[in-house]
């Protein structure tokens, strides 16, 4: 069914139907309207990320049924009372539909801990749509710099730095190594670089491509096999994984310095085997950081404006949302970097 031939009051999305595998397809939603003090998206791109495919697998909670897609981009093309400022201008939106702001978590400024969060994507409506509706203090514009596709990247830059800013991880001088060099892994390296630490990434022979894409970032490329080779003399200051595998963290715990600086940024979405003593034996400080908070999105303006952090190298490819399952099926198997659906090339 094309979206000429839809009900006016019905747009198409990617549909989380279920509980369940094989519970994910396209199918029809009532296309939203904003509420006051909220807006109407005109989505641009919505990206595809790990944590879709935990939400496929039943990895990552979710409220089915519901439109999945929460890395979105796109034009404020309508917006309820007290919104109407927004419309016209490109954004980019926090991914909270819903936090409490009277739990101790919201009112230390960390909405994304509040127990009754509710997110785009995962709890309501998200971008894998033509439109989606988001609360206007989400909202943030993006940079004129930044590319019509590329905006759906200030979602995962700002989880990033979440787990990367405030504090900085790395000090001027540092080596920092970055484990897994998916989108994730390429933006945590850009972070680390501009806080002044000289960044290798790491990936497998199949991470071909998004390895040389690092190395044109000024990034410097190294094969998992070859890891040893590159360790500096004590190890890494910092390392942080961005693989959420097994293997990867292992070999990033072991090639960390004494009372260096771990950071999980990637999610394995299962328990996994490591040998945790390492962090008593090398007295690691480990940290992490889940999703983002309005101080990180704070965050990514300053990253994209000054010009720290680029996105546009990441986007390696955009298809309609009718070509969702190769693009999942492809983002699985870590084939191109960013994958994005761009809802318009339904039209
Ligand atoms: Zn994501
Ligand atoms: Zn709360």
């Amino acid at each position: 069914m094309t979206e000429k031939t839809l009900d006016a009051a019905l747009m198409r999305g990617l549909i989380k139907r279920d509980r369940g595998a094989e519970t994910v397809g396209l199918g029809e939603v009532t296309r939203p309207t904003p509420g006051p003090d909220e807006v109407l998206i005109e989505v641009y791109a919505t990206g595809i990320c790990g944590t879709d495919l935990h939400i496929c697998d039943d990895e990552f909670p979710s409220i089915p049924p519901v439109v999945m897609g929460h890395e979105v981009t796109g034009r404020v093309v309508a917006a309820g009372a007290g919104a109407e400022n927004w419309v016209g201008k490109r954004v980019s939106p926090e991914t909270y539909f819903y936090t409490c702001d009277r739990c101790h978590a919201c009112l230390a400024g960390r909405r994304n801990l509040c127990p009754t969060r509710k997110s785009i994507g995962s709890h309501v409506n998200g971008g894998f749509a033509s439109h989606v509706v988001v609360p206007q203090r989400n909202l943030h514009q993006v940079h004129e710099s930044v590319g019509e596709h590329a905006g759906a990247l200030y979602e995962p830059l700002s989880c990033v730095a979440q787990c990367l800013c405030d504090p900085a991880v790395a000090s001027p001088g540092d080596t920092a190594l970055v484990v897994g060099p998916g989108a994730m892994g390429i933006l945590t390296a850009q972070v680390l670089k501009s806080q002044g630490a000289e960044v290798a990434i790491s990936g497998t022979p199949g991470d071909a491509r998004r390895l040389e894409i690092a190395e044109s970032l000024g990034l410097t490329p190294v094969l998992a096999g070859d890891l040893e080779s590159v360790i500096p003399g004590v190890g890494f200051d910092v390392v942080a994984d961005a693989s959420g595998n097994e293997k990867g963290i292992d070999a990033g715990l072991r090639a960390i310095r004494k009372g260096g600086h771990y950071v999980q940024v990637g999610l394995t979405g299962k328990p996994i085997s490591v040998d945790i003593d390492l962090i008593c034996l090398k007295e690691l400080v480990v940290t992490s950081g889940f999703a983002s908070t309005p101080r990180s999105w704070h965050r990514v303006e300053k990253l994209i404006a000054s010009g720290a952090v680029v996105l546009d190298p990441l986007v390696t490819d955009v298809s309609p949302l009718s070509a969702w399952k190769t693009s999942f099926a492809r983002t699985r198997k870590a084939d191109g970097l960013k994958l994005m659906l761009d809802p318009r090339m339904d039209a």
